[in-house]
C-alpha cells in the first residue's frame, strides 16, 4: 500500500500579493510523488491572488482534496490586540522572511473570530475548496520574549478569567514553576500561571470549535496545524481538545527549521526569553530537556510525543508534519535528514510534506520518495 502524505504550497502571504507560481514545475513535482504515494490532500495559501485553478483541477482528477490553507490568529491586520498584564498591547517584532507575519491577535475576542471569516467570505469563498487548514489557531510562542506569553488582559478576556495580573516568574532554571509532562502537559505549581495557560487553551478551543462550525457548515473537511505537543501548553494548544474539531491534525516537528515552529528555535527562544546570560540559558534548556526526560528532541522522543498524541486522539488522522522545504538560512534542509524522519518516524498515518513544495529542491524531494 502506498504511504499516505499531505503536502504544503505556499503562495505568498496576504500582504505580499506578487508571488509567481511556477505550475509547471509543481505538477512535475506531483506526478513523482504520485508515483510513490497517495496524496491525501494539498494545502494551498494564503495568497488571494494566486491563480492555482489549472492546479486544483489536476490534483482533484488524482482524486486529492485541495485545502485552503489559512493562519487565523496572526497575519491579519483588524485583529483584536493582544493586551499584557500593564493593560498595553504586546510588542511583536519578529521578522519573518517572505512577507510572513507572526504577530497575533487576541485568539478569544469575537472581534478576531469575525475577522477571519470576513477575509474568508471577501476573498476565497467562491474558491471551491474541499477543505479548510487552519494554521496560527494560538497565543504567540517566546519569538519575541516573554510578554506576548504572559497574555491576555483584554478587557474581553479580562472579563473572562480573572486572573491575577501580577503573575511573576520562578528564578532562574524553570522559570515557570514547571513541575512535570504528562499526557502532553505541563504541571506548574504556580496557581496564576497554571490558570493563565489553561484559560489560553480554553479560548482557542472554543474559537476555533466557532469557527469548525462556520466551515463545516460549508461542508468543508478541517485540518489543524500545531505546535509539536511539548510547545504546545506555551501557546495555548490542547491537543486533546481541538483534536475534536478536526478531520486531521498536523504536529510540526521540524527539527532543522529555525524559525517560528521550529524546535530548535523555539527552545532557544523559550531559554532566552528570561533574560540572563549564554550560562543560564543553558541551564534552562537542560532542564527542559530534563522534565521531557530526554536528552536531546531526537526521532526517540518524537516517537514518544506521536505515541501520546495518538493515545488522546482516538481515530483522528495524524500527519506527521517533517520540512522538505530548502531555505538556506531558516531551514537547511537536506537528504539525510529527510530520510531519517521518513525511516524512523513512526505511529502517524503518514507525513505532512512540509512547508512549502514550492522551494523544495527536486533532491530533497526524491530523497524523501527513495522511502517511500
Ligand atoms: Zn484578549
Amino acid at each position: 500500500m502506498k504511504t499516505n502524505v499531505t503536502v504544503q504550497i505556499y503562495t505568498g502571504s496576504f500582504y505580499a500579493p506578487d508571488a509567481h507560481i511556477d505550475l509547471t514545475s509543481l505538477k512535475a513535482k506531483f506526478t513523482k510523488i504520485y508515483q510513490k504515494a497517495h496524496v491525501e490532500c494539498v494545502m494551498i495559501g494564503w495568497n488571494p491572488n494566486a491563480d492555482i485553478s489549472i492546479l486544483k483541477d489536476f490534483l482533484k482528477q488524482h482524486g486529492t482534496d485541495v485545502y485552503l490553507w489559512l493562519p487565523v490568529f496572526s497575519d491579519w491586520h483588524e485583529m483584536a490586540p493582544l493586551i499584557g498584564m500593564d493593560n498595553l498591547p504586546v510588542t511583536q517584532d519578529y521578522q519573518a522572511e517572505k512577507g510572513e507575519r507572526f504577530e497575533f491577535g487576541c485568539p478569544a475576542h469575537i472581534k478576531s473570530i469575525k475577522n477571519i471569516k470576513e477575509i474568508f467570505e471577501k476573498k476565497f469563498r467562491n474558491d471551491h475548496y474541499d477543505g479548510i487548514f487552519l494554521d496560527k489557531i494560538r497565543f504567540p510562542s517566546f519569538i519575541s520574549g516573554l510578554q506576548p506569553v504572559l497574555t491576555c488582559f483584554c478587557s474581553y478576556c479580562r472579563s473572562l478569567h480573572g486572573i491575577s495580573e501580577k503573575i511573576m516568574t520562578h528564578g532562574d532554571e524553570n522559570p515557570l514553576a514547571i513541575t512535570a509532562y504528562d499526557r502532553l502537559h505541563y504541571h506548574s505549581e504556580d496557581k496564576d500561571i497554571a490558570q493563565l495557560f489553561d484559560y489560553k487553551a480554553k479560548v482557542v478551543t472554543s474559537s476555533i470549535a466557532d469557527l469548525h462550525q462556520y466551515f463545516r457548515e460549508q461542508g468543508f473537511k478541517i485540518g489543524l496545524d500545531l505546535f509539536a505537543p511539548f510547545l504546545s501548553w506555551f501557546v495555548g494548544q490542547d491537543y486533546l481538545s481541538l483534536a475534536q474539531y478536526a478531520d486531521f491534525i498536523k504536529p510540526m516537528f521540524y527539527r532543522e527549521t529555525y524559525a517560528p515552529a521550529g524546535l530548535p528555535y523555539e527552545i532557544d527562544k523559550y531559554a532566552t526569553a528570561f533574560g540572563d546570560g549564554l550560562k543560564m540559558t543553558e541551564v534552562r534548556k537542560r532542564n527542559l530537556l530534563n522534565l521531557l526526560k530526554t536528552n536531546e528532541i531526537d526521532i526517540d522522543f518524537i516517537n514518544r510525543e506521536i505515541k501520546d498524541i495518538r493515545n488522546q486522539i482516538g481515530n483522528v488522522k495524524l500527519y506527521a508534519g517533517i520540512e522538505v522545504n530548502y531555505n538556506e538560512k531558516i531551514a537547511p534542509v537536506k537528504a539525510p535528514y529527510i530520510q531519517e524522519n521518513l525511516k524512523k518516524m513512526s505511529g502517524a498515518d503518514g507525513f505532512a510534506f512540509s512547508w512549502d513544495l514550492c522551494s523544495t529542491p527536486d533532491e530533497n524531494l526524491d530523497a524523501a520518495l527513495e522511502c517511500l
